[in-house]
């Protein structure tokens, strides 16, 4: 799960880590009045939506007057910003933050992360803050280092160290870089956090370490135990489709290619989306119905794939051991005729009640092709699509 900025801050704010005054705002007079309450002569207004690369779309500025904040407010509510993590069709901006101007000496990036290769906590720096870290890391790889932590440890005083000098910062800020690093590992540690990125986080005019920029997110598995932050959550952020999804209990996840696939389990749904891409196409989604799929599931299930226009043929790939295929296959049918389904569909099942299964698929009289191998339901479904 993802947070906004502002959200990020008020964690980071909680585990001592400085950041700026700020305050989110709704429209363009909340915006101008929580530049006055601040005071000051320069404020930044930005973009709150769940994706980075905001300064680069026009979602940032920095506003020298009332009448700026004004106008940078009007122009960035309710504008769809495009950044390169938003996609083609951008994000509707609905909140923003407007904070004190930062005075800005240097830009790092910091981050903690889960890292799968050593599995372990990772803690990044590099001295190119405020840049896309994926380029850094394509393009100068050598200038991002990465020190992992000993979970019965935590970060130490001498790795905080060996960051904080590595990406330059000055010998008189050495202690408040260490200091915030260890404050966000803390904070990544506590929250269950993922993913939490400081970019950047700057060097001020006066030698002062601040977080200008927060990025979060959770490990969904553990939202169970942080209340607090489910309760930061912003639907308006998150796709409807998934969020449908949820309400059933099912793991989906949008895509961007044309073929559908109802898969059990999340092994063989990966597989299958794998066994896609081989043979020429592309996924629309992952979907995996999970072990304990009913009717009504399934039909649910058809109905969100089937929302999705681009979805030109569904895929069912279906491991029929506890959740047996008779089951599946009476799922399929009724979710066929109930989506009055239009486009072509590949049904492949193996396990208990095979035979079974496969009968029903047969007097249903419905246009459903059946396949016996992966190979030979990717195969059938390419075809029928193209
Ligand atoms: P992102 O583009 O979505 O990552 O948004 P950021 O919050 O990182 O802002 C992008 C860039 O805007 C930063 O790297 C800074 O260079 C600039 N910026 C952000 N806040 C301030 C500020 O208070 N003052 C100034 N001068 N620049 C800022
Ligand atoms: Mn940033």
């Amino acid at each position: 799960m993802k947070i906004h900025e502002y959200q990020g801050k008020e964690l980071l704010k909680q585990f001592g880590v400085p950041v700026p005054r700020g305050f989110a705002c709704f429209s363009v007079d909340e915006a101008v009045k929580a530049a006055e309450t601040l005071g000051g002569k320069v404020w930044v207004v930005k973009a709150q939506i769940h994706a980075g690369g905001r300064g680069k779309g026009g979602g940032v500025k920095v506003a020298k007057s009332m009448d700026e904040v004004r106008t940078y407010a009007g122009q960035i509510l309710g504008m769809q910003l495009k950044t390169h993590q938003t996609g083609p069709e951008g994000q509707k901006v609905n909140r923003l933050l407007v904070e004190e101007g930062a005075d800005i000496r240097k830009e790092y990036y910091v981050a903690a992360l889960t890292d799968r290769a050593t599995q372990k906590v990772a803690m990044m720096a590099s001295s190119e803050g405020g840049m896309d870290i994926e380029e850094v890391a394509h393009k100068t790889p050598e200038k991002i280092l990465k020190v992992f932590v000993d979970p019965l440890v935590g970060l130490t005083d001498a790795q905080a160290n060996e960051l904080a000098r590595g990406i330059g910062v000055p010998e008189g800020s050495l202690a408040q870089a260490v200091d915030t690093l260890k404050k966000l590992y803390t904070c990544y540690m506590e929250t269950d956090a993922s993913l939490a990125e400081i970019n950047p986080m700057i060097l001020e005019g006066n030698g002062g370490i601040r977080a200008i920029d927060a990025k979060f997110n959770f490990d969904s598995n553990a939202l169970y135990r942080h209340p607090e932050i489910v309760a930061y959550r912003d639907l308006d952020e998150e796709d409807a489709d998934e969020i449908e999804a949820s309400k059933f209990d099912l793991a989906y996840i949008s895509l961007d290619g044309n073929i559908g696939c109802l898969v059990n389990g999340a092994g063989l749904a990966m597989a299958t989306m794998d066994t896609i891409k081989l043979f020429g196409a592309e996924p629309a989604n992952f979907l995996d119905v999970g072990g304990g799929a009913t009717t009504e599931k399934v039909t649910e299930a058809f109905k969100i794939m089937l929302k999705n226009s681009k979805v030109k043929g569904i895929l069912v790939n279906i491991f029929g051991g506890i959740m047996k295929c008779d089951t599946i296959a009476a799922g399929v049918v009724a979710a066929a005729k109930e989506t009055h389904l239009s486009v072509p569909l590949v049904v492949r099942m193996k396990g208990t009640n095979e035979d079974l299964g496969k009968q029903i698929l047969k007097d249903s009289g419905l246009p459903i092709i059946s396949a016996d191998t992966m190979a030979e339901a990717a195969t059938k479904i390419v075809a029928a699509v193209n």
